[in-house]
């Protein structure tokens, strides 16, 4: 049984509950992987322009496109063709713990 086998295949709409997920998340915790130079940073280290006809994410390593996002009155549109990889903490997941004091130099004897 192949990866494209008839029994494995699934309608698209298999994707819609997953992918609710994805963007119902707050994406500026996400990380991107820029599919051209391989860096990886937060979506909040790249740079945005927001003057063209669609959002514009740009890598600051390459300055390669990593994400185009446009909206109108009926549809929403994302190209993620210029990223590698899209992280995001699930939504699910605990907080992040704090810090341990008793491992920080800032709290040992003086
Ligand atoms: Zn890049």
């Amino acid at each position: 049984m192949g990866p494209t086998s008839p029994d494995r295949r699934l309608d698209g709409n298999a994707a819609a509950g997953p992918l609710s997920e994805l963007f119902a998340v707050d994406l500026t915790t996400a990380t991107a992987t820029c599919g051209h130079c391989g860096g990886t940073a937060a979506l909040a280290a790249h740079d945005v322009y927001a003057d063209a006809p669609a959002l514009v994410v740009r890598c600051r390593g390459c300055t390669e496109v990593v994400l185009r996002f446009a909206a109108d009155a009926r549809t929403l549109r994302v190209d993620l063709s210029g990223a590698r990889l899209l992280v995001v903490p699930h939504p699910g997941a605990p907080a992040p713990a704090p810090p341990d004091p008793a491992s920080s130099d800032v709290t040992r004897g003086t």
